[in-house]
């Protein structure tokens, strides 16, 4: 019998492809699925197994409408040449802890490990459904979703891509990539507000009814690429159940070992990802959920209150920059007893007061979870710490997980073996991470500082960056978040 996917606002119940199809439930709410599997291969078993195969094992038990043909396929055509390593995502042991390098893929962020299969998940959806409409992906990207959206549905034939970022929000080099972008199916728009706000714009639009109705007529339907889609989740758990894998290929844990993990969070997907596979049986103890200045998750895990009202901060991390972490709904509804009228209170008191307190049951049942916060000085010190030890350079993101996790092994003693997620290379946010390491590298320009960052780094500057040196500026629309429905109305004429 298939896995179905059903609503955290209610009872709308779907098939895996649907809710890829889809992105969010017609309530507004996200589909999950209505029971975690487990795994059903011993762990010493997946040891001996690549990516590509450690993905099909993972990923057949969530979309279980997919032959298995279809699903080999949109992995063989995820995950291949477009990454630098045949590994995908390697282990690097670095300051007390493994980092797990999720930044391999074409756009050299983690965001590639789910979005270079994702167009093919909803192609591949489509054609299950008999869908004969062009799907039109619209993002709101705090950076580096944007990228790698764009990256994986450019020329895919039957889809566009339309993708809002904050004007002043992302670093140069983000932006640089995203302007530059090919493909005739794709648009980029620059917004004059911050994330949340291109976020709140781009929702209005999934649940704009007479848009919806209008598009049909021309033959198209909106979906999201954004993490909301259980099409980005779902292949985010591969890597946590791979990095057990290889840590016991490697003989670095024995069976059953626990491990802790780390993750710098904004949208909260990632670090659902290991709570899934968590959920899956993998044995992970600790479940750290690491912010930058930007810390409403660490409030809300210590108090169980979460409360957007509050500045918000531009920091070195942009990806993290954010105060509405769409996906933590889906470990509200699981925590509130998988019940949809509880979670939809609660998400309605979010969307009126901009904030809400789950009970004290509900809080202790969060036990798995630990929040933790890196300040903007506590940022650079890390990278700086650990690139002058041990000559690893690491980005910003990354940067506030390790801080993070020196903070708790030194207050809590605990010795278990710890997977940061590595979730950006440091040539993405080269200028913050070369200030970091360096105050004299402050007067060079972005490539210069790139050069700067091989040298010292020892890696090779990636394609990514290499592509977009003399790149072409070819998207240059700037907009109000009033003018969102417009400027795709346009581009879809
Ligand atoms: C998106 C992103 C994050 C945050 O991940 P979430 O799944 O949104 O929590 C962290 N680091 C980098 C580099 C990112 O691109």
């Amino acid at each position: 019998m298939d896995l179905l996917y059903k609503s955290t606002r209610g009872s709308e119940t779907v098939t895996a492809s649907q809710a890829i199809l889809k992105g969010l439930a017609d309530d507004g709410g996200l589909f999950v699925p209505v029971t975690i599997p487990k795994l059903d291969m011993p762990l010493e078993q997946l040891a001996g197994k690549s990516y590509q195969e450690t993905a099909y094992e993972v990923m057949k038990l969530f979309l279980t409408d997919f032959t298995e043909e279809e699903l080999k396929n949109c992995i063989e055509r995820a995950y291949n040449f477009k990454f630098d390593t045949e590994e995908i995502a390697p282990i690097v042991k670095a300051d007390g802890a493994y980092f797990l390098e999720l930044f391999h893929g074409a756009t050299i962020a983690f965001k590639d490990m789910a979005l270079s299969i994702l167009p093919h998940l909803l192609t591949t959806s489509a054609r299950k459904n008999q869908v004969e409409n062009e799907i039109v992906i619209l993002t709101a990207t705090s950076g580096d979703t944007g990228k790698a959206a764009l990256a994986g549905f450019a020329d895919v034939p039957g889809t566009r891509i339309v993708v809002f970022y904050p004007k002043d929000g992302v670093s140069p080099i983000q932006e640089k990539q995203m302007v530059t972008q090919k493909g005739s199916n794709t648009m980029v728009v620059g917004i004059r507000g911050n994330f949340d706000d291109a976020q709140t714009g781009v929702k209005n639009m999934f649940n704009d009814k007479a848009m919806e109705q209008e598009m049909a007529a021309k033959g198209f339907q909106f979906s999201s690429a954004n993490s909301i889609n259980i099409g980005r989740l779902v292949p985010q758990i591969v890597y946590y159940v791979y990095a057990y894998a290889r840590l016991l290929a490697k003989g670095e844990i024995t069976k059953d070992e626990p491990m802790n993990v780390v993750v710098p969070t904004g949208n909260f997907g990632n670090i659902l990802a290991a709570f899934y596979a968590k959920n899956m049986g993998l044995p992970i103890q600790k479940l750290i959920c690491a912010s930058n200045e930007n810390k409403v998750l660490f409030d809300f895990f210590e108090t169980g209150c979460y409360d957007k009202n509050r500045e918000f901060i531009l920091t070195s991390s942009p990806s993290m920059d954010i105060l509405i972490s769409s996906n933590l709904e889906r470990l509200i509804y699981q925590t509130a007893g998988n019940d949809h009228v509880k979670n939809a209170e609660f998400m309605k008191q979010l969307t009126e007061q901009g904030s809400y307190k789950i009970t004290d049951e509900m809080k202790q049942k969060l036990t798995d979870f630990l929040g933790g916060y890196a300040s903007e000085e506590d940022t650079a010190k890390v990278i700086r710490s650990i690139y002058e030890a041990e000559g690893y350079v690491i980005d910003t993101h990354t940067a506030v997980a390790a801080s993070v996790y020196r903070d708790y092994r030194e207050q809590s003693g605990d010795a278990v073996k710890t997977v940061i997620a590595s979730t950006a290379s440091p040539y993405k946010f080269t200028r913050s991470v070369m200030k970091a390491v360096d105050s004299k590298y402050d007067s060079m320009s972005d490539f210069e500082l790139v050069d700067q960052l091989s040298e010292i780094s020892h890696v090779k500057i990636p394609n990514a960056i290499e592509e977009i040196r003399n790149a072409k500026i070819l998207h240059d629309t700037v907009c109000d978040v009033e003018e969102m429905p417009d400027v795709v109305r346009s581009f879809l004429k």
